[in-house]
Formats: structure tokens, sequence, C-alpha cells
């Protein structure tokens, strides 16, 4: 080789956290165009273990919502699912899945892959303020929900418009205890994977932390 050394480009992740119970076509659509502009080689969906802002509420088994994760993103060979937060005990927060990610891959550029209404809650997280060295935060539109961002520091939150997908898993859960299709909110293998095990049935649905 003659040219000089040039370092070989560090591989652009993206971290989609969630509590995915269930995944919806929302949060795939999310993901896909995070990934397509932000020139992403992989995004991580990182199902929750205890969710931080969802205490009072009940939360399907941690292993239902990562096989139902494992299902919607297995024909994307630039998706996989990570099980790092539903492994660690106890809460989950953001701070410890970038942690433990960048333990995992540390050559790598990660992207927090969020939603309008979990930026509004950013600066409560804990360690909200090493959070910015450890990701780049992006944020995407989500119907319903206004980003408004105060506080972050300059350029560490970026914006994406998305096509705006009016779904939520509280509205899905509803609908799958009422009997109603959620039929093309979530992918046909997680449509199968809720009748199958018969997830979200007999139990009154309250409502999401952000209604
Ligand atoms: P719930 O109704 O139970 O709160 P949810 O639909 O909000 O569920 P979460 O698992 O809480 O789904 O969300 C994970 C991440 O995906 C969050 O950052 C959230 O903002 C984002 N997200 C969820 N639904 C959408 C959507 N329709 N469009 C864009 N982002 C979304
Ligand atoms: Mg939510």
């Amino acid at each position: 080789a003659t040219g000089r050394d040039v370092a070989p480009a560090r591989p652009r992740i993206g971290v989609m956290g969630g509590t995915f119970d269930p995944i919806h076509h929302g949060h795939l659509v999310a993901a896909s165009e995070v990934a397509a502009s932000y020139g992403l080689d992989e995004v991580v969906f990182v199902p929750t273990g205890r969710p931080t802002f969802k205490q009072d509420k009940t939360v399907t088994a941690a292993e239902h919502r990562y096989l139902m994760t494992v299902i919607a993103t297995a024909s994307n060979p630039r998706f996989t699912v990570s099980r790092v937060d539903i492994d660690r005990p106890g809460l989950t927060y953001t701070v410890d899945t970038l942690r433990d990610l960048r333990a995992e891959r540390p050559d790598a550029e990660l992207f927090f892959i969020t939603g309008a209404d979990a930026v509004a809650q950013i600066l409560s997280w804990k360690d909200a303020h090493t959070l910015w060295s450890m990701a780049h935060f992006v944020a995407v539109n989500r119907p319903g929900h206004n980003l408004t961002i105060d506080g972050i520091p300059e350029g560490a939150v970026t914006t994406l418009e998305v096509p705006a997908m009016a779904i939520s898993s509280t509205d899905c859960r509803r609908r799958a205890e009422a009997g109603q299709p959620v039929w093309y909110l979530v992918p046909d293998g997680v449509v199968q994977y809720i009748a199958k095990h018969g997830l979200y049935r007999g139990q009154s649905v309250g409502s999401s932390e952000d209604e």
C-alpha cells in the first residue's frame, strides 16, 4: 500500500429503545427512516427490562416482548435485537443501555433514536448530562406530540421528519383486548404471536404514560 493510512470508518449504529408491548409499524418506520437518512449500518432494537416511566403499569413479560421484536425485525438484514436491558436486573435507564452497547461495540458511533414524546422526558433521565457524550440523539416526530427541546446542548439532538404513523402500543393492546384487528398496525408475525399466546386478553388496558 502506498497511500497514507486511512482510519477505517467507524460503524454507525442506531439504538432504538422501547417497551415494544407490542412492537408496531411506527417503531419500524422510525428506525428505517433514521437508518436511511443517517447512513446507519445497523439498528439495534433494545426492549426495556422494567421501564422507568411505566412502573405503575402492567407490562407484558420481557421474553414475549423480546420475541415479538425478533419476529418484527427478522426480515431486515440491518435490524438486530439486543437483550442488554432485559437481562440487566432492576429498572432500565438509557445511560446503562448505552454503556453496555458501547462495551460490546467500542468502535461504533451510536445514534439513539427516540420519538417526540420520549424526548420530552430526556432531561429527567438518569445521568442526562452524560448521555450526550455517549450517543448522538435523533428525535423523530410522532402524531399528537410536539417536539419541544429546551436545555439540551447545541447539536446533541437532531430532529427528523418521518412519515407520520398514528400507531401506539397502547392502542394495539386495547384493540387486542377488545377483539378488534391489529392487522397492518403490527407485522403479520406479531399479529399471530399475540393470538397464539393470548396476549392482552382479559386485562384492562390502562392509558399510556403519555396520554
Ligand atoms: P405505549 O403506548 O405503551 O407507550 P409506544 O407506542 O409509545 O407504547 P414505546 O415502546 O413506548 O411505544 O416507544 C418506543 C420508542 O418509539 C419511543 O421513543 C417512542 O417515542 C417511539 N415511537 C413509538 N411509536 C411511534 C410512532 N408511531 N412514530 C414515531 N415514534 C414512535
Ligand atoms: Mg410510549
